[in-house]
C-alpha cells in the first residue's frame, strides 16, 4: 500500500474534473491541498483553458477556498509564453490570434505581439480560441505563415463542453489556419510537452523529485505524465472512467477515486 501525498515530492495538478467540475469543488480537495503544504510538498495547477489569465484562475481556486499562488497556477497562455521565451522570441514580434487572456500572458513574459499594420513582420503566428475570430485574422495568419512558416497552437481541442452545449475550440481555429497556410501547428498544451517542460521547470532544483500529475483525462493528462516521464494518477470524478482505462494502451500509475485519496493508503 501506498501513501501517494507522502511517495512523491511535487504535485501536478489539472484543474477541471480534479480540482472543480465547473464553478463546484470536489469534495476533499481544499483538506488535500492544505494536507500537502504542511508536508511542504511542491504544487503546481495546470490548465489547457486558454481563455482566462493566470490570475484568472488563482482567483477561481481562492474562491472556491483553495489557497493557491500566482507562481503555482500555468494556464496554457502562461505556459505558451514561457515556451516561446525559451525558443528565443522574446523581443521578436509574434501575430496571436486569441484572447485578452492570452494576449497578456504573452505581454507578461516581454512577447511582442505585432500590431496587423505591421503583420509581415511577425516572426511566427500564435493561435487559439477566441470568440472574435474572423476571416480578416485567418487571412493575415495565412500572409505571415507564407513567409515565416511557423505556427503554435495552445492546444487542439476540437470543441469545448459548456453548459450551453458544445462550442468551437482552438483545435478548429488552427485547422482553418492549417488548411489555409498548409503548416502544421505545433502544440503547447497537453498532451504536447512545452507545457510539461514549462511546469517541471518552474519547480525547485533541489527538492522537485519525484514528480506526478494527477488529472481526469486519459488523452491529455496521462499521456502528457507518460511523455513527461514523470508518474502519473488518474481521478475519476471528471472525463476518463474505467472502462476507458480497461481499452486504452494508456494505465496510469494509480487510479484513484478523487484527489482525497491522495492521503489515503491505495493499492
Ligand atoms: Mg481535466
Amino acid at each position: 500500500m501506498t501513501c501517494i501525498a507522502h511517495n512523491y515530492k511535487s504535485f501536478l495538478f489539472d484543474l477541471d474534473g480534479v480540482i472543480y467540475l465547473g464553478d463546484s469543488v470536489i469534495p476533499g480537495t481544499k483538506e488535500t491541498i492544505e494536507y500537502l503544504r504542511t508536508l511542504n510538498k511542491n504544487i503546481r495547477f495546470l490548465t489547457n483553458n486558454p481563455l482566462g489569465t493566470t490570475l484568472d484562475f488563482v482567483k477561481k481556486l481562492n474562491n472556491l477556498g483553495i489557497v493557491a499562488f500566482d507562481s503555482e497556477v500555468f494556464s496554457v497562455g502562461k505556459a505558451t509564453a514561457s515556451f516561446l521565451v525559451s525558443e528565443g522570441f522574446q523581443d521578436k514580434p509574434v501575430y496571436v490570434i486569441g484572447s485578452e487572456g492570452l494576449k497578456s500572458e504573452l505581454r507578461a513574459q516581454g512577447i511582442c505581439i505585432v500590431a496587423e499594420l505591421n503583420h509581415l513582420d511577425a516572426t511566427a503566428v500564435v493561435a487559439s480560441v477566441h470568440y472574435d475570430f474572423s476571416y480578416h485574422e485567418l487571412m493575415i495568419a495565412t500572409q505571415i505563415l507564407d513567409q515565416c512558416g511557423i505556427l503554435y497552437g495552445t492546444n487542439r481541442d476540437a470543441v469545448r463542453p459548456t453548459v450551453n452545449g458544445k462550442m468551437p475550440g482552438s483545435g478548429s481555429i488552427l485547422a482553418a489556419i492549417e488548411t489555409a497556410s498548409g503548416i502544421e501547428a505545433q502544440i503547447i498544451g497537453k498532451p504536447a510537452l512545452p507545457f510539461m517542460h514549462a511546469v517541471i521547470r518552474s519547480l525547485p532544483a533541489s527538492s522537485s523529485t519525484p514528480v506526478i500529475i494527477i488529472g481526469d483525462r486519459l488523452d491529455t493528462d496521462i499521456q502528457a505524465g507518460v511523455s513527461a516521464q514523470i508518474d502519473t494518477a488518474l481521478v475519476l470524478t471528471g472525463v476518463s472512467t474505467l472502462n476507458d482505462v480497461k481499452v486504452s494502451n494508456l494505465q496510469p500509475d494509480f487510479i484513484i477515486p478523487s484527489i482525497a485519496s491522495l492521503t489515503h493508503s491505495v493499492p
